[in-house]
């Protein structure tokens, strides 16, 4: 059996035991307020068995419904927050308006009762609460906030029940502090299972770690979109990404890989519908590593450079836009230097790499062939503005405007 069944199983049980606990005691001690907690007790029975039924309903999937009926969860929600309305309507009433026709004959027994009562809720209530943000269900997370509505109103019929016996009248006082309380506990599910079924997003954190991770592969330069929804326990995610390739089949791995990570990291999701795009780009981004910054002098061992030179050419206009040169920041690291900094120029967006060392069969050939990355090995030792113009024509077939 399913956690979630397991939980809503034992509401029930605890709810008709909670009925004939106070039934039994309320006509025992005469206490008509014990009554009224009875009756209530009562439509706590019949709201955990809706919410049993209802949650093996939003477990199911069918032709009809071929995204889930999770949004059942967020219906019962919906009607337990009025439940909670009900319950505090019950408390302000019974304090308040209630004329006492029992007459309480056993006053200690009953408040005995309403508190073993408000005790077992109580505890109970956590519990349930505890239950539900595990399985990320929000009719069990709105259970146990009324469960734990049922302790105040417990609290409150054990409270009214002392102060007569003392002969003090404070419980009109703490009703309201306790309608307060209530009011705002209805409100807060009323809200978030509105706000779900009208599709609203997902909240912001988890948007913002679905970017991180989406941005932190390498092939992606865009997110055109990214969004996502609730539904009952599970997420929606829809995208649309700009990926770094023309080639349809490395795309689509692309998509799976980023899919992939997503649902290893985010828990609970439904479904992640992603749509890719090959990225148009305007520019064209060679890099070399230096061994010399100043003078552009191309380092032997690829890894090991200090420098990083970095020319960017506008495609449609032809003319260099920048050269720059930057710090190798792998200098330091024991292993895969090579790796780490062909990842790093990939990040990038590097179109063409510039290299004396020959990769064959070693790390960063392997991360540069994966990402469409090309690598041409040149034997001049220095990067001047005429090799630029050859190269550039020679693999894009354009002329570049002298500068
Ligand atoms: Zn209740």
């Amino acid at each position: 059996m399913k956690t979630v069944h397991k939980v809503a199983s034992l509401s029930i049980g605890v709810n008709i035991f909670l009925l004939v606990f106070k039934l039994t005691m309320a006509f025992f001690s005469g206490s008509v307020s014990l009554l009224a907690d009875a009756i209530h007790s009562s439509t706590d029975v019949i709201s955990s068995i809706v919410l049993l039924i209802g949650i093996r309903i939003s477990g199911r999937k069918s032709r009809q419904f071929p995204f889930g009926l999770y949004k059942v969860e967020n219906l019962i929600s919906l009607g337990i927050a009025f439940l909670i309305f009900l319950a505090g309507y019950e408390i302000i009433r019974e304090v308040f308006f209630e004329n006492r026709g029992m007459l309480l004959t056993r006053p200690v027994a009953a408040i005995a009762t309403a508190v073993t009562a408000m005790l077992i809720t109580f505890f109970y209530s956590f519990y349930v609460i505890k239950k539900g943000r595990q399985e990320n269900s929000p009719a069990i997370i709105a259970d146990g906030k009324h469960i734990r509505i049922d302790a105040v109103a417990s609290l409150i019929v054990a409270i009214g029940l002392t102060g007569r016996l003392l002969h003090i009248h404070a419980e009109k006082i703490a009703t309201l502090f306790v309608a307060a309380f209530i009011l705002k506990s209805g409100w807060d599910i009323l809200k978030e299972s509105l706000r779900v079924l009208l599709d609203a997003s997902i909240d912001l954190k988890t948007l913002e770690q679905l970017r991180e991770i989406i941005t932190s592969h390498p092939a992606i330069t865009d997110i055109r979109e990214i969004i996502g929804r609730n539904s009952g326990s599970f997420t929606f995610i829809e995208g649309n990404l700009v990926v770094k390739t023309k080639d349809f089949a490395r795309a689509h791995q692309i998509i799976e890989e980023i899919t992939e990570e997503v649902r290893r990291q985010i828990s609970h999701i439904d479904r992640i519908v992603l749509h890719y795009e090959p990225g148009i780009k305007s520019t064209f981004l060679i890099a070399a590593m230096l061994s010399d910054g100043t003078r552009w002098l191309v380092s032997e061992h690829f890894g090991e450079a200090p420098y990083i030179g970095w020319i960017e050419i506008h495609l449609e206009e032809n003319r260099i836009l920048r050269r720059e040169v930057s710090t190798n920041p792998y200098t330091d690291i024991e292993k895969g230097k090579g790796i780490k900094v062909a990842e790093h120029l990939a990040s990038r967006g590097v179109d063409l790499v510039l290299t004396r060392e020959s990769f064959q069969g070693k790390g960063p050939e392997y991360v540069f062939t994966s990402q469409n990355i090309k690598v041409l090995k040149i034997s001049e030792e220095f990067i001047n503005t005429d090799l630029i113009l050859r190269i550039y024509q020679e693999k894009t077939g354009r002329e570049l405007l002298k500068p």
